[in-house]
């Protein structure tokens, strides 16, 4: 039982941080204390700019960003997409009072990892951070290599021509499974099954958005476009 105890304290103190970008002040001052009981430092700005400035700054410190779309001076989108053009790859997790699927395609194309509509619950949340904060397996510290792409799970890192590419959690988990699974065509449903754990039914229009970010990043190269579409069916990465 003292095992499982000092396993429990270790887990809960494990200095997950998060940068919480919400302006409701009631709101913020309650997920800072939710997450803080859960065991996360938590940072919490209630201003874009200034969120913004900190994102820039501070790149490495935090493990995953909470935002909220509507803010003072600066908004969540915009903060989503300047930190993403800066290379920063921290997960992101957008908070909306939005639904409309113009918007979730959006917000993905800007680059967040994920979103909850408000009003969410508190266990949700902590879930969906859960899903950003799980880390590539470390028993598989081999590069991948395919043409003239290399990708390190163990480091999260891809390198095209000896350049790093900056990827989100997402496309690179996207990428990733792809090298593994070289000149197979995969499908939309394998996709979303593999890198989703929430119920995005009917919108396999997810996935499409994130080939799109993956395919921009890495360029066409020498040898054209890496990621092929398979029409009707789904995608090839051919090697
Ligand atoms: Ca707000």
């Amino acid at each position: 039982m003292r095992a499982y105890g000092l396993l429990y304290l270790l887990i809960r103190v494990s200095d997950m941080k998060i940068l919480l970008v919400e302006d409701e002040q009631k709101l913020a001052a309650a997920l800072t204390k939710g997450l803080s009981l859960e065991g996360y430092t938590v940072d919490a700005i209630g201003d874009g700019k200034k969120a913004m400035t900190r994102i820039s700054l501070h790149r490495g410190d935090y493990d995953v960003i909470i935002l909220d779309l509507m803010l003072p001076s600066m908004d969540g989108l915009a903060i989503c997409k300047q930190a993403r053009e800066a290379g920063i790859t921290t997960p992101i997790l957008i908070l909306t009072a939005r639904a409309e699927t113009d918007t979730k395609v959006e917000l993905l194309s800007a680059g967040a990892d994920d979103y909850l509509i408000k009003p969410f619950s508190f266990a949700e949340l902590v879930a969906r951070l859960q899903a950003l904060l799980r880390r590539p397996v470390a028993s598989l510290p081999e590069t991948l290599k395919i043409g003239e792409i290399e990708l390190s799970p163990g480091e999260r890192k891809v390198v095209r021509d000896g350049k790093e590419v900056p990827l989100t959690l997402k496309e690179f988990g996207l990428l990733e499974y792809f090298m593994r699974h070289p000149n197979q065509v995969v499908n939309r449903e394998d996709l979303l099954n593999h890198l989703w754990d929430f119920n995005y039914v009917g919108f396999s229009n997810v996935v499409d958005v994130h080939i799109k970010n993956l395919r921009r990043k890495l360029g066409g190269g020498n040898r054209g476009e890496i990621l092929e579409t398979v029409r009707g069916i789904g995608y090839r990465l051919a090697s």
